[in-house]
């Protein structure tokens, strides 16, 4: 279980609600952050202390055939008793058996109020808030769940709802395919786990610098597909087809995840599967790469860098941040 405590409570919260309710926060979760805060979510109704416990999970591999095992008391303390053999009890521990409801329209309410919006937030679109018009302008949405940034014809939707073309979206970490459907229509996607603040921050304010800052990085890489334009600090590159295909699968990876992308992978893209290739061949595609971005850059040391190759597990990654990288089709 994620006990974590560098993680804020209004970023666990929301992580939790992603998939929807029932969203749970387990007891066990919420003992970094119990206090006078925590306290208040309860009496705003944002968490709701469910019933204690009275089943927990059988043990693994277990032949009692139940679905779940009672809790005991026994001399002072809550036990998950095993039926079967009494070596697989378990103790618990007062947190175990607490647990609370998070709800999501009290989250959401609380997060518009505190990030300053006056006028209460409308559910557009299930699960999709509007939150109201930031400073710059800009209309705010929060996709509090997954299933509201991937519903059925949502741009089209978004678009009759919210005439105004200039809207910023917080959602939670999508697809590349997700994501460039909405940065291509001109929606300023950023993830939700960006826009609050770090552990310090006790608060459920959205941090509009953060959420600002993203929106004012000028893409370093920009990427046109179909065209094979490839621009890099405002130079444009001449990629040869294979690096041009490796620059482009590491530009979709870079999008969705900051780590490494292993060199079966690559192989995979660049070849097809079915191909057996000694992994070392990725080599000659990475230095063609690395060779076409560097020509014509005042920092060629660095441009080069930006390919980047780890060892176990062997592969590559761009080192570079989502909202640097700019795919277009
Ligand atoms: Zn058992």
């Amino acid at each position: 279980m994620d006990c974590s405590v560098s993680e804020t409570l209004v970023r666990l919260l929301l992580r939790l609600s992603e998939a929807g309710e029932p969203a749970v926060l387990w007891g066990r979760q919420a003992v970094p952050h119990v206090g006078r805060n925590f306290d208040r979510l309860l009496e705003r109704g944002i968490l709701v202390e469910q019933a204690p416990a009275e089943e927990w999970d059988v043990c693994p591999a277990c032949d009692c055939g139940l679905d779940a095992r009672p809790i005991q008391t026994v001399s002072d303390q809550s036990v998950a008793v095993c039926p079967f053999d009494h070596r697989n009890d378990r103790i618990l521990e007062a947190c175990d058996l607490q647990s609370y409801s998070i709800k999501l329209v009290a989250l959401v309410r609380k997060i518009a109020t505190a990030s300053g919006f006056t006028n209460g937030p409308s559910e557009i679109l299930p699960g999709m808030w509007h939150l109201g018009q930031m400073t710059d302008r800009r209309e705010l949405l929060l996709a509090i769940t997954k299933a509201a940034s991937q519903q059925p014809g949502l741009i089209a939707k978004l678009r009759l709802l919210i005439p105004s073309a200039q809207v910023t979206m917080i959602a939670p970490v999508l697809s590349v395919t997700e994501l460039a459907d909405l940065v291509e229509s001109g929606i300023h996607v950023v993830r939700t786990e960006e826009c609050f603040g770090s552990i310090s921050d006790r608060g459920f304010a959205i941090d509009f610098a953060r959420l600002q800052q993203s929106r004012n990085v000028a893409p370093r890489l920009s990427v046109q597909r179909a065209a094979k334009i490839v621009c890099l600090d405002g130079h444009p590159k001449i990629l040869p087809d294979q690096a041009f295909q490796l620059l482009l699968v590491l530009a979709e990876h870079a999008l969705e995840s900051s780590g490494i992308l292993e060199n079966r992978a690559i192989e995979a893209r660049l070849w097809g599967s079915n191909i057996h290739k000694i992994s070392s061949q990725v080599r000659e595609p990475v230095r063609t790469l690395r060779d076409a971005l560097a020509t014509g850059s005042t920092d060629p040391k660095a441009v080069r860098a930006l390919i980047e190759n780890r060892h176990k597990p062997n592969g590559y990654r761009l080192v570079l941040a989502p909202e640097e990288i700019e795919l277009a089709p």
